[in-house]
């Protein structure tokens, strides 16, 4: 087995890399950020500059390279988009749109109208995503969901509350699902829908009051969403009425499968290596003490053994083939090593230094790691608790045990 690229993909590897030396710089906005997402998920000022960096992708004509020609994009073979998604993750660079897997949904489920109206909002990067699939009782188990969605005319009426809607008060549409039917079984009675949150002004919509939640650092993450007969044209539905849990699930398959999350995590780490290299105890450079070194190269062989796994994964999608299993051990393993074996290790290696977070002089990387540290106890509830649910899902489908 031949695990490396392409010349033509290493050579586009170096451009991506050249690219990056001279138009990003993580310290513009905080010193080795891990995404402006996370850790700096308040910061106005790392989301401004991600836009003004994505402005340069998109001239660039990066955008869209995993998109079909037909919708503008470029149809780039797997392993540039492997490549290509590699390089901006372990410079820490935002490549992309948050919620950017509604693109996929849109282009298989969406109505003519919303093709035109929301891939252009897409491709210009002028639409910011949240989504409402969660309620107060439908998290992992998302098919009790009870938000009521009542056909009236051209509109759909919605009237009920999400939980959990990341980053929301930065969002001017939301892609929402809600129950259509309430005598039907609960897969079947549910629709998907387009909902505009702001209006052009930045102002909330009528019907929409956002409720802020904090993460355990106090950031404002996400929001609790009421919506009060809150009118949705139905030109913006997903799929079809009352079979809006198909189309959901194509954009849940297209969320990201964490297919650079290792190398994301091997330039935290090399990074780390030099900032432990360079700082000096009793005289003498962290690295010296050997239980810190073997700790680090142990992170640095699980991150690369997660990386062989994402390869598979690519590899298959190369040749048309749909990783199922492949891609949840994939997954699983990347939330598995952030949460038990990266982030740990990096807060061990600092000790006390973990608990100084962003803007305390003596904290490391200005709080990088002992923030994320913190919030790695978090990892996999997102998405739709997949840290929970994986396993499960492998057992029966991919070794075909019984439930
Ligand atoms: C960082 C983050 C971002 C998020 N962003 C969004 C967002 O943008 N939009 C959105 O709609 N939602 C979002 N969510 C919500 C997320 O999808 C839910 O947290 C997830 O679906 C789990 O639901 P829950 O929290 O209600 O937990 P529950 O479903 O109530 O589960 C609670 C516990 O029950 C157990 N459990 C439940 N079912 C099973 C099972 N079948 N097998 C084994 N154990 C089980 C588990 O121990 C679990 O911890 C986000 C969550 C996080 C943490």
């Amino acid at each position: 087995m031949d695990l490396r690229m392409s010349a033509e993909d290493e050579a586009f590897r170096l451009e991506v890399r050249s690219f990056l030396q001279t138009e990003w710089d993580p310290k513009d906005y905080d010193a080795y950020s891990m995404n402006v997402w996370s850790y700096d998920f308040d910061n106005l000022a790392a989301r401004d500059h991600a836009k003004e960096f994505q402005k340069k992708i998109i001239d660039k004509g990066w955008w869209l390279m995993s998109w079909p020609k037909e919708y503008g994009g470029d149809d780039a073979p797997i392993s540039r988009q492997l490549v290509y998604s590699e390089e901006m993750a372990y410079h820490n660079a935002p490549a992309s749109q948050p919620q950017g897997n509604i693109g996929g949904a849109i282009m298989i489920h969406g109505t003519d109208w919303a093709k035109e109206n929301f891939l252009q909002g897409m491709r210009d990067n002028t639409i910011d995503w949240a989504q409402g699939f969660s309620e107060p009782n439908a998290g992992t188990d998302l098919a009790s969901l009870q938000t009521r969605g009542v056909e009236d005319g051209d509109d759909f009426v919605v009237t009920g509350q999400k939980i959990w809607s990341s980053g929301s008060h930065f969002a001017n549409w939301y892609h929402v699902l809600v129950r259509t039917d309430a005598t039907a079984p609960k897969h079947r009675g549910i629709t998907y829908l387009m909902m505009q949150l702001k209006d052009d002004k930045g102002e909330q919509m009528p019907g929409i009051t956002l409720r802020p939640l904090y993460d355990m650092l106090g950031r404002r993450r996400w929001n609790e969403v009421f919506m009060d007969e809150v009118r949705v044209p139905k030109r913006q539905i997903i799929g079809e009425v009352n079979r809006g849990w198909y189309a959901a699930m194509t954009t849940l398959n297209f969320e990201r499968t964490g297919i650079e999350g290792a190398t994301r995590l091997i330039g935290v780490l090399d990074r780390f290596i030099a900032q432990m290299h360079r700082t000096k105890f009793n005289g003498q450079s962290l690295l010296k003490d050997p239980v810190l070194r073997h700790r680090l190269a142990d992170a640095r062989i699980t991150l690369e053994s997660d990386r062989m796994l994402a390869y598979r994964v690519a590899a298959m999608q190369a040749k048309g083939e749909v990783p199922e299993k492949e891609g949840m051990i994939s997954g699983l393993r990347a939330l598995l090593t952030a949460k038990n074996t990266f982030w740990p290790t990096l807060g061990h290696a600092i000790g006390p230094y973990a608990a100084l977070l962003k803007g305390e002089k003596r904290a490391p990387a200005n709080g990088v790691y002992g923030t994320n540290y913190a919030l790695s106890m978090t990892t996999g509830f997102g998405g739709g608790g997949g840290i929970l649910l994986s396993p499960n899902l492998i057992a029966q489908r991919g070794l075909g045990l019984p439930r």
